[in-house]
């Protein structure tokens, strides 16, 4: 039923509607408030108290006038009883009531000279049906030129004329979410029509999963002559989550996996293997990491392991980039690493087998989309994504509901726990000779600031850090690295080489650098971080066989940050500590909603219905295992679904 069945709204209208995605009178219904306002309470006008919004019933007393006040016409309406309504900038407001008439008027009440008035009030006449006053009245985002009042009107007759558009076991619950009778009409509308959007996204990630396709399948491969090369064995942790990779290369259908591991688990070695599987069964391999400091330490570690291994970065002179285009196009390139500059125009891969992208959350929507499946590649690799992000395991099956999961769960032995010790200011002078002393043990040491330059009193800020802890430690070289280094990399690589026992740095230093040599980390100003970024940051330290520390520095007392600060003392688990994270910070914080490409909700909340989550996921099981076909009821939100 197209919209322009609704008395008042023409083609003019219809237009505006359509830039909000509004088309047919479903799509109408289907637009919900974003907020409510109890008018439901009509106050006596004797009851007025200037501050407060309210609804009053009120008769009009005499002809309304405008006043000019610099530029702006200001439009008076007397009504009975004390108070004056005024509108600004609205002149023709004057003739919009008649004398002796009643009507609604909800908005603010102030006092002026003494005098109550209304501002801006919205109005309807006493005799309509109410739908702007007298009740629990939705309030709709709007595009300039729709007002709230004229969207309601449609609302309405939308609901009047329309309602059988919507699937019978939605209609009670939309009535209400647009107009509901009650509160308890509204929580109960809301709970179901939350229900239904996270109860179809998950039967569409199910469906997704479920309608992998068919992939290069690589069979049987000897594994020893790659472990043999390694200088550990693998954990059982890393062999199981190999063992799984395994499967899914040999299914002839697309891998699609996650591996999740706690910073330190060593799941770089796990993809090594992955890639070594593919490799020796003919395909390229590409490793795409989010940082050239990454890159260039896979680069570094990895072409120990493998022959005609290939960098690819931004960065490269070039000759070097058109070098590396031609390897990687005629296949004398089999593993090929590099940051987003492996999906850029321009490179065209010879056989690629799978893609392996580390740090993911890390990447733009943009490059997710050219990982997807219509996206760059010719063929369809199999995929495999590391994350050292541990998330809590409700949100992963949002993030990462079409994707199988493996987890690494428990470090290379002989790691020790990081000791970790928060503490205030005044510990300064301690700090400086705690780091001496592990410098004097031949050690490392990370100093975590959180601004670059000096901004704010009492944030601290790496140039200004640095310049003083020279002066306190003249004899030990200091390394200073931040963003807008140009030359981050090498910084880095002589911080590797332990040409500098002590490195400055913002938290560009956060993903994935290893240096196992370092064994103290302090961050300043720990209160400006979240508890997994903590985490991230501690895992810097405790790298290697040393016993190692990470010491918090904050002078705030809130309770929320002594709250992280005693989680990050008590855990070490990355997993434990995110569930905490999402439980103190909610979703929309954990670390930004859209960098996990979240997909937008049109009225779930997913800090408050985590409830309703948990049995839509359940639901939706049930129903996609009882073999149901879902197809009619999943098509249109994959079409609408950005996945990974
Ligand atoms: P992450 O999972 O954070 O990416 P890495 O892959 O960088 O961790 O590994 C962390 C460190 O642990 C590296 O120095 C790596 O060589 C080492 N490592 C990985 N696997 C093992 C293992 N099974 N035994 C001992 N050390 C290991
Ligand atoms: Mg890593």
């Amino acid at each position: 039923m197209d919209i322009s069945v609704l008395s008042g709204i023409g083609t003019g209208r219809a237009k505006q509607l359509l830039e909000i995605g509004i088309r047919t009178v479903a799509d109408l219904l289907r637009f919900l408030p974003r907020d409510y306002e109890d008018r439901s309470v009509i106050t006596p006008i004797n009851e007025l108290i200037p501050g407060a919004v309210y609804t009053v019933r009120a008769t009009i007393a005499a002809e309304g006038e405008n006043v000019n006040f610099n530029k702006l016409v200001i439009t008076k309406i007397q009504i009975e009883g004390n108070l004056q309504l005024v509108w600004f900038g609205q002149p023709y407001l004057k003739r919009a009531f008649k004398k002796h008439e009643e009507y609604l008027f909800t908005g603010r009440v102030t006092e002026s000279y003494g005098r109550l008035q209304m501002e801006s009030p919205e109005y309807e006449k006493a005799a309509d049906i109410n739908l702007s006053a007298g009740r629990i009245v939705p309030v709709y985002t709007l595009p300039k030129g729709i007002s709230q009042k004229m969207f309601r009107k449609w609302v309405k007759a939308a609901l009047d004329v329309g309602l059988k558009e919507i699937e019978e076991h939605l209609q009670e619950a939309i009535q209400n979410i647009h107009f509901p009778e009650s509160n308890e009409h509204f929580y109960n509308a809301r709970r179901r029509l939350v229900f239904e959007e996270l109860f179809l996204m998950q039967l569409a990630l199910l469906h997704i999963k479920g309608a992998r396709q068919p992939g290069i399948i690589i069979g049987e491969i000897e594994l020893k002559p790659f472990l043999n090369k390694l200088p550990f064995t693998l954990t059982d942790a890393q062999l199981s989550t190999l063992d799984d990779i395994k499967a899914d290369l040999q299914k002839g259908q697309r891998m699609n996996r996650l591996v999740q591991g706690d910073v330190g688990s060593g799941k770089t070695a796990v993809a090594a293997a992955a890639a070594y599987l593919v490799i020796n069964a003919g395909y390229q391999v590409a490793i795409m990491a989010p940082t050239e400091v990454l890159a260039r330490q896979h680069y570094k570690q990895l072409s120990n392991l493998f022959d005609d291994c290939i960098l690819l970065t931004g960065s490269l002179k070039a000759k070097e980039k058109r070098e590396a285009h031609e390897a990687i196009q005629n296949g004398k390139a089999r593993m090929i690493i590099g940051t987003h500059a492996l999906i850029q125009e321009g490179v065209a891969y010879h056989n690629l087998g799978l893609v392996i992208t580390d740090e993911q959350h890390r990447f733009g929507v943009n490059q997710r989309a050219a990982l997807s499946e219509k996206g760059f590649f010719a063929t369809l690799p199999h995929t495999l994504i590391m994350t050292a992000t541990p998330i809590p395991r409700t949100l992963g099956l949002i993030l990462y509901g079409d994707m199988d999961i493996s987890t690494i769960n428990a470090l290379p032995p002989g790691r020790q726990s990081i000791k970790t010790y928060r503490v205030n200011s005044a510990y300064k002078k301690r700090l400086v000779t705690f780091m001496a002393k592990q410098v004097a043990e031949g050690r490392q040491v990370y100093i975590i600031c959180p601004a670059i330059e000096e901004s704010e009193a009492d944030i601290y800020d790496v140039n200004t850090y640095t310049e003083r802890l020279q002066k306190a430690l003249p004899d030990i070289p200091i390394a200073c690295l931040h963003g807008r280094l140009k030359d981050k990399e090498s910084v880095m690589a002589a911080f590797a080489k332990n040409e500098f026992p002590i490195i400055v740095s913002t938290t560009v230093i956060e993903v994935g650098v290893d240096v196992p040599n370092a064994t103290l980390i302090i961050i300043e100003n720990a209160e400006r971080f979240g508890l997994s970024q903590l985490h991230q940051l501690r895992g810097r330290v405790g790298r290697g066989q040393h016993q190692s520390y990470c010491v918090l520095v904050t002078d705030s007392k809130a309770e929320h940050t002594l709250e992280r600060m005693q989680a990050m003392e008590k855990s070490n688990d990355g997993f434990e500590l995110s569930e905490l994270d999402l439980k103190l910070r909610g979703p929309g914080d954990f670390f930004g909603v859209e960098q996990h490409g979240l997909p937008a909700f049109a009225i779930a909340n997913l800090y408050r219905d985590m409830d309703i989550l948990k049995e839509a996921q359940q639901a939706a099981l049930n129903m996609y295992e009882s073999g149901a076909n879902v197809d009619h009821l999943v098509g249109k939100i994959i079409k609408g679904m950005v996945t990974m």
